[in-house]
């Protein structure tokens, strides 16, 4: 019987072209990849963090926020996108116009200040000089020891306590930073004062060598006199949220996204200039392939967003699309990607929520195809979940809160470095990554020594390791091929 044989040999051709066509895809994908992360351009990247981190901590809805807001806009716009500006609703915002603080007495520590900063929330006082005290426990205070003293500590203080102090007469806090392995000894971690327009005195956060200096002088019985001013903008305004889209054939789409604020108040060029530069990178590269025809029109579309300022820009923009939600087919948010102290690992938290399986089993597996080759990062791995960044704000539990549907949408944090020490945190089970140098069970998560610092600058960060903003364009940009086309 003739029939069945050409029957076979039909299918035959079918099959051998059906496999020829999923070869030359194949092929074409590679391609594209690595046309992609050929155009990767490492100087781009490092620029826009030290335009970002020239205009300011870019609090959202302050000055330099404003002018990042404008930077941002108008780099979509050089590179080819129709950007639109969100103006997220009023929230009180912090900024410092001017301060300084300095030892006055005794003569020989007069050039010790220079890496503090800034508490914020402080408010504006003209020039003050005080004498210092040193207090190990600010809860333990007197009026006596308080009243027109600057007040040196090393422990952290409630509200009522700082409260107290100001009624007590104190003139202003130095805080000094905490004592780690690897951070802070001579460079500030800032914390700031509860936002509020009437806080009385002004905080200042000092480095840990340099509260121990002072001490030293006052347990030597040595008269400290320090002299300080702050002039600071307390108000309620809108941070500015930057979105561009790249359009697709629909109109679901993912969101590539990062804080353009700097959190701590601030350089920020880690957290999160950039995280705002990789966007913007990852942008332009794939409006250009597009644009050049080196690949096609994507079948879903991108939005490309710099959030005015962390979680909250991102809870408004989640409320303003509350009906909408279903379209959002995943988000890579990216926060740190500046530097990693330990190890050169790209992480994508987080691992350990159902609705990002298919997202996490995508990344993971470009993670180890191009683990170790020349130009990507030399290890990667998928993480639990640790909070605290935008990427949270898109999950089902936080969107009941929210008050808006409770879509699952699968949200990842792409970053190389969180926190201000090592931390170890048990991997999920199955999780294992073949991109993981480290142990089965465990994933050592990299941190920054200049996490929320006043040296949080790209000289200590970005410019140290260019490598890590580089290879974070790449892993995004290829996850967006392998997704959105
Ligand atoms: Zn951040």
């Amino acid at each position: 019987m003739n029939l069945p044989s050409a029957m076979t040999g039909r299918r035959f051709t079918l099959i051998l072209l059906g496999i020829s066509a999923s070869v030359l895809n194949c092929l074409s994908q590679v391609k594209t990849e690595t046309r992609l992360a050929e155009e990767v351009s490492r100087s781009r990247l490092l620029s826009q963090v030290r335009d970002l981190v020239g205009f300011g901590p870019r609090i959202g809805g302050t000055s330099s926020g404003e002018k990042a807001a404008s930077y941002i806009v108008r780099t979509f716009r050089e590179t080819g996108y129709n950007p639109s500006v969100v103006k997220d609703p009023s929230h009180l915002t912090f900024e410092y116009k001017a301060w300084t603080l300095a030892v006055e007495e005794p003569r020989q520590l007069r050039k010790l200040i220079r890496n503090e900063w800034i508490g914020g929330f402080s408010p504006s006082v003209a020039g003050t000089s005080s004498e210092l005290v040193y207090l190990k426990d600010v809860g333990k205070a007197t009026k006596a020891a308080a009243v027109g003293k600057a007040i040196l500590t090393g422990s952290s203080f409630s509200e009522k306590e700082y409260r107290r102090l100001a009624e007590y007469g104190a003139t202003c806090i130095l805080q000094i930073s905490p004592r780690l392995d690897d951070a802070y000894s001579n460079w500030a971690f800032i914390n700031d004062l509860s936002p509020s327009k009437k806080n009385p005195i002004p905080l200042f956060n000092l480095s840990y060598r340099n509260g121990e200096s002072l001490i030293r002088a006052l347990g030597d019985s040595e008269k400290v006199v320090i002299r300080f001013s702050t002039k600071t903008a307390i108000d309620s305004t809108r941070p500015k949220t930057v979105v561009a889209t790249l359009d697709g054939e629909s109109d679901k789409y993912y969101i590539v996204c990062a804080h353009g604020d700097s959190d701590s108040g601030g350089p920020g060029a880690d957290d999160n200039a950039s995280g705002v530069s990789t966007v913007l990178e990852t942008a332009r590269i794939l409006k250009k392939l597009v644009a050049t025809h080196q690949i096609s029109r994507p079948r879903y579309s991108i939005k490309f967003i710099v959030w005015g300022a962390e979680i909250f820009s991102t809870e408004s923009y989640v409320k303003l699309h509350a009906k909408e939600l279903r379209k959002i087919l995943g988000v890579l948010n990216l926060d740190e990607v500046g530097i990693g102290a330990s190890r050169n690992c790209l992480y994508f938290e987080s691992n350990d929520v159902s609705q990002n399986d298919s997202l996490m089993k995508v990344l993971d597996s470009l993670a180890c195809e191009y683990a170790g080759k020349t130009g990507f990062w030399s290890e990667a791995t998928t993480n639990p979940s640790q909070g605290g960044t935008d990427s949270y704000v898109f999950f089902p539990q936080y969107l009941r809160r929210l008050k808006v549907p409770e879509v699952k949408i699968p949200s990842v944090t792409i970053y190389t470095a969180a926190w201000n020490e090592l931390k170890a945190i048990p991997q999920t089970p199955g999780w294992k990554s073949k991109a993981w140098h480290g142990p089965e069970d465990t994933v050592y998560v990299d941190y920054s020594p200049y996490y929320h610092s006043s040296l949080d600058v790209p000289e200590r960060t970005t410019e140290k390791e260019p490598f890590n903003m580089v290879v974070a364009a790449k892993a995004v940009g290829i996850a967006l091929v392998r997704l959105a086309w």
